[in-house]
């Protein structure tokens, strides 16, 4: 599979630090020719360029992007608002982070069509508390292009007005789901809201807002630069098209984001990121982070795309793929991450607040040596009581790991039932904390 560097091509390698691309040196490679080409179109028509692309978004839904630019009123007396969800928090994600502190101009090339598009005047990154270093690049770039007429009253000598704010994060994972943000965003708890209305109705301060990805917005300049036709015939058909991002960690030789055509298989994405760690075999894969449901090495062929891995009862989520080798327990594994989500959950909904916590206290003792021969039952039945019930995806993320678990390495519980222990050794990379 050919691997053209669209979304890196200005990033000198997948995984080293490096100084931001100024907006010079942007624009010298072509950089803002997509904003520019946007500003000559009529706004509906940038619209209609994206919805043409297949463009869907790359934060884990998958919901296409012009679609979800379409739904925003065009006649109102409203502000309309974009706010560019850069609170990448998902374990094993770390694409987003690298695009901000690489390129952040494309970044906001691509956030600056999206407002054109919509008619949007103001855009808010949101963008997690731990990046520190990107929001402070992603603030450089914003003067630069503010002092270059790019930004401000008047963008590109157009007529149009937008400005651009970077908003921090405190640290929750609950702020990455799209309506926790807007309430953080106002100032208060990150805890979702009902929905409907969804945002694009009322969002942010009760106004019209697009919310879309770090990665989403990343790839919109080269829609408007390359043709929707080019976009959508990259990719493994006409619903996932486009170049992906692909973070992978875990037992592999060499961890790092890797760019790809979308529907690059495990097997391809291992071979170039060298291999499994210390050519062991592989036993289990997360495809699409943490809350996507594991499957076996027997998947390692198929397309990792939205569609393909829905297919086998799995998702593409945020592409964090996270490899597991033969000696893995995958009971501690999962456990570790209903853990997680346990302590992500706002608490606001029984079966979310419930659930996860229960999911990793029987998982833990499953591990201990102390599970009980229905646990694999109880698991299934409490993520069917989870599954859909809640307010938002957290209680959904944490079923995707457990269920896949149950359904798809029973025999790996059963073993510890039977043993009475745990029989994989215990190789800590991390000491845990409490
Ligand atoms: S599902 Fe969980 S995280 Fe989401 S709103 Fe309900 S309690 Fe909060």
């Amino acid at each position: 599979m050919a691997a053209e560097a669209i979304l890196l091509r200005r990033s000198h390698g997948a995984t080293a630090l490096q100084a931001p691309v100024p907006l010079e040196a942007y624009r010298g490679d072509g950089g803002y020719e997509g904003l520019e080409k946007a500003l000559s179109m009529e706004p509906g028509d940038v619209i209609e360029e994206v919805k043409a692309s297949g463009l869907r978004g790359r934060g884990g839904a998958g919901f296409p992007a012009g679609v979800k630019w379409g739904f925003i009123p065009k006649e109102t007396d409203q502000p309309k608002y974009l706010v560019c969800n850069a609170d990448e928090s998902e374990p094993g994600t770390f694409k987003d982070r690298l695009l901000m502190e690489t390129d952040p101009h494309q970044l906001i090339e691509g956030c600056a069509i999206c407002c054109y598009a919509v008619g949007a005047h103001i855009c808010y990154i949101y963008i997690r508390g731990e990046y520190v270093r990107q929001a402070e690049i992603l603030e450089t770039a914003i003067r630069e292009a503010y002092d270059a007429g790019v930004l401000g009253d008047n963008v590109l000598k157009s007529g149009f007005k937008l400005d651009m704010r970077v908003h921090r994060g405190a640290g929750a994972y609950i702020c990455g789901e799209e309506t926790g943000m807007l309430e953080s965003l106002e100032g208060k708890r990150g805890q979702p809201r009902v929905k409907p209305p969804f945002p694009a109705i009322i969002g942010a301060f009760g106004a019209p807002t697009v919310i879309n990805n770090v990665e989403t917005l990343c790839n919109v300049p080269h829609v408007m630069t390359r043709g929707a036709q080019w976009f959508s015939d990259v990719g493994t058909d006409e619903r996932n098209t486009g170049p992906k991002l692909y973070c992978i960690s875990g037992h592999v030789e060499r961890p790092g984001v890797y760019e790809f055509p979308i529907g690059v298989t495990l097997d391809e994405l291992l071979e170039a990121a060298g291999g499994v760690l210390g050519g062991k075999a592989l036993k289990a894969f997360i495809p699409g982070g943490a809350s996507a449901a594991l499957l076996g090495a027997e998947h390692s062929h198929l397309p990792m795309d939205f569609d393909s891995l829905a297919k086998v009862g799995s998702m593409l989520g945020s592409a964090a793929v996270v490899v597991m080798d033969e000696t893995t327990c995958l009971v501690r594994a999962v456990q570790r991450l209903a853990k997680f989500f346990a302590h992500e959950s706002c608490g606001q909904c029984t079966p979310c607040r419930e659930g996860t916590n229960w999911s990793q206290l029987v998982l833990g003792r499953i591990e201990r040596g102390e599970g009980r021969p229905e646990d694999p039952d109880l698991l299934l039945r409490m993520t069917a009581n989870m599954s859909g019930t809640a307010l938002c995806a957290l209680a959904d993320a944490c079923v995707g790991p457990v269920r896949s678990l149950v359904q798809n390495f029973r025999p790996e519980i059963e073993e510890h039932l039977a043993a009475g222990r745990c029989p994989h050794p215990y190789r800590p990379v991390f000491e845990e904390t409490a």
